[in-house]
């Protein structure tokens, strides 16, 4: 009775097999084949499991060379089987064999398997079949062998690359392998009861119905492929290198939501899901998301061709139930040549560029392999940024800061540094900007500060010579309502005085000067102190500053520049009439002694610049002046 058990399962298999095999449209992707191999494979174990085991009841009757066909038959499917399971399990991670991701990954145990139970015929290892009938081998175990290698081998996968699969195909594979493995047990426990084969059936539904069914790789209506379809296949695909993509964003795709209905809009889609798949040859044709298409040709392909078809048929209407509408659309061409390029990259890429399209209403946008390692590393860089403000490892290197009546160092600015992932330093042009965009800033900016304190703390800078850290503020740190308070906070937990810090604020920071004036006075109050940084490279207005505390005005380093290279009298006036209002100048990016001398001579109190010295890491700056000594318990 068990060895029939699985007659009903095995006609649900033959279903899924129709079902699957004139399901329209399939994507040739290597999950999908591993499957169809599967299930063919399953229906050619059950047919041999059935007919040997008739042939083994009535032996007597029939040739023995029929017999032991039968038996072969079965054994040998039996352990297709099970490396198919694990080729499935392979594939959904993308496990390949080598660059060119051959199908064929962790072979050998399968083939000596195979090779063994073939030698049967002239040795019995695995079986025989005598006058007296089917008898086992010595070597019978190794069906159980290769089977649990292979269920060892996939759950091995499943739990080192868990990251790369959604939860659902987690389970999924999970799932489907548990259920070989207890399959598996009570087989080598009582082999007398044939259940091997329910169980697979089991795992065989379990993967249709996790992976398999056709809907999971297609976009509702439109009668093309979904996001997750192009994102397997460009996975696939980009391993071989070799693929172009034309993609198109409908530019009024949310005014069109707004205006019609939702089965109008999913009309339109609908229309142009045919439209492509008309035109799709020799590619695949795509419903991203939001109005955005894309055709992934396989090859190198010239894009023109598509592209002219494309702009042609968009030129005219569309039709709606009760009139028709026009459609404006934005190309993205992705070109990226031969060089090797992640699927994640170039998915990457074209969002990026998709966002930009309905961002700005560009109409055409080429990402080839330099726009695509641009957004990598800028990826990179978001990625450094995020983990080193979350796990406190901003770095601050400074800057001295030399007096022009002495020669000595007076005080220093302070530099954020961030690291990548090898450990390289990213400068801050790089990942301020993006800082103050996601608004990591106001947290990085603190770390800064707050670092400088605890330096402060730490050593008696006075003893170097050095009255001030100067500390940079970004303009979006200025807008928040308690940044006085903040600073404040930390002052105190350090017990730092707070005349030895001076903030550095852009002319940015003025532009709201209203909202900023409270705390300006908050943070005057108990004697911090600020400078005005990279002058000349905003509008500067001088009544402005007038009404602004400031004790220093830094003069950007493309001003010290323009100077050096081709002086005037606009500079020397400048600076006297800087000095006239109050405030001490300091010149930046002074990179040799001519420069620092022409500084010196039109009146600058302060100067900065590689020629005395690049900023440095807080260790390499107390080695430079070994007067900072370190000051015990605070
Ligand atoms: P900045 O405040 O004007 O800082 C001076 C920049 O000029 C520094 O660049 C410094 O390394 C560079 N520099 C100094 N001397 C020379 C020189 O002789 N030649 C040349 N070519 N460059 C010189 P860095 O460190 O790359 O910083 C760039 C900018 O990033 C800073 O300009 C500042 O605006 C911003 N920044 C740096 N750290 C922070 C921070 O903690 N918070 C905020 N909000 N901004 C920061
Ligand atoms: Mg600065
Ligand atoms: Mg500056």
């Amino acid at each position: 009775m068990w060895n029939y058990s699985y007659i009903l399962p095995s006609f649900m298999v033959l279903l899924i097999f129709l079902n699957y095999y004139f399901s329209k449209p399939r994507l040739s992707i290597r999950i999908n084949i591993v499957f169809l191999q599967l299930i063919v494979t399953e229906l050619i174990v059950l047919f041999f499991d059935v007919s040997a085991s008739l042939a083994d009841e009535h032996y007597r009757s029939l040739p023995t060379y029929l017999v032991f066909a039968l038996n072969l038959g079965y054994f040998v499917s039996y352990l297709a089987r099970a490396y198919l399971f694990y080729c499935f399990t392979a594939a959904l991670f993308g496990i390949s064999n080598g660059k060119n991701s051959s199908f064929i990954t962790n072979f050998p145990v399968f083939a000596a398997s195979e090779l063994i139970t073939l030698s049967s015929v002239f040795t019995g290892a695995v079986f025989t079949v005598t006058e007296e009938g089917y008898k086992r081998g010595p070597l019978y175990e190794i069906l159980y062998f290769c089977f649990a290698y292979y269920l060892a081998s996939s759950i091995f996968i499943l739990l080192k690359k868990r990251s790369q699969v959604s939860h659902k195909e987690f389970m999924g594979v999970g799932t489907f392998n548990i259920i070989l493995v207890i399959g598996n047990i009570i087989r080598m426990l009582f082999p007398s009861y044939l259940v091997m084969n329910t169980f697979c059936l089991m795992a065989i539904i379990i993967i249709y119905l996790s992976f398999q069914n056709p809907e999971y790789y297609q976009a509702h209506n439109e009668g093309i492929f979904n996001n997750d379809a192009f994102e397997r296949l460009l996975k696939e695909i980009t391993d071989k290198k070799i693929y172009s993509i034309l993609a198109f964003q409908i530019r009024n795709y949310n005014e069109l939501r707004e205006i019609y209905s939702r089965s109008q809009v999913k009309r339109i889609t609908a229309d142009i899901g045919n439209y492509l798949n008309s035109i799709k040859s020799p590619g695949e044709a795509f419903y991203l998301t939001n109005g955005a298409f894309a055709l992934l040709f396989p090859k190198e392909q010239p894009l023109k061709p598509a592209h002219l078809k494309l702009s042609e048929r968009f030129e005219g209407p569309w039709d709606l139930e009760n009139g028709e509408v026009y459609l404006e659309i934005s190309f993205v061409r992705i070109l990226p040549g031969n060089l090797l390029n992640t699927a994640e990259k170039v998915l990457n890429g074209l969002s990026d560029a998709l966002s930009r399209i309905s961002d700005g209403g560009e109409t055409e946008i080429l990402v080839d392999a330099e726009t695509l390692d641009r957004l990598e590393h800028l990826t990179e860089v978001k990625r450094a940024l995020e983990y080193s403000v979350e796990e406190d490892l901003v770095e601050v290197f400074l800057q001295p800061l030399i007096d022009c009546s002495t020669g000595n160092t007076v005080g220093a600015e302070a530099l954020a540094r961030i690291r990548d992932a090898e450990g390289k330093l990213i400068p801050p042009g790089e990942f301020i900007p993006l800082a103050e965009k996601n608004g990591r800033i106001a947290a990085l900016g603190e770390q800064v500060f707050e670092k400088v304190c605890a330096f402060i703390k730490e050593h008696d800078i006075s003893k170097a010579g050095l009255a001030w850290i100067n500390v940079n503020v970004s303009p979006l740190q200025c807008l928040r309502k308690d940044l006085s308070e903040h600073f404040l906070g930390i002052l105190e937990r350090y017990g730092v005085s707070a005349h030895k810090i001076h903030l550095e604020l852009t002319e940015e920071c003025l532009v709201d000067y209203k909202l900023l004036k409270e705390q300006v006075e908050n943070m005057q109050k108990i004697g911090l102190r600020f400078a005005l940084d990279d002058y000349g490279t905003g509008y500067s207005n001088l009544a402005r500053l007038k009404h602004f505390p400031f004790i220093n005005v830094k003069l950007d380093m493309s001003v010290v520049d323009d100077y050096y290279k081709e002086p005037d009298d606009i500079l020397p006036t400048l600076v006297q009439t800087f000095k006239s209002m109050g405030f001490s100048v300091t010149a930046e990016g002074i990179e040799n002694e001519e420069m620092a001398a022409a500084m010196k001579r039109i009146g600058c109190d302060f100067l900065q610049g590689y020629y005395f010295s690049k900023p440095l890491p807080m260790e390499e700056f107390v080695n430079k002046y070994p007067l900072l000594t370190a000051t015990k318990s605070g």
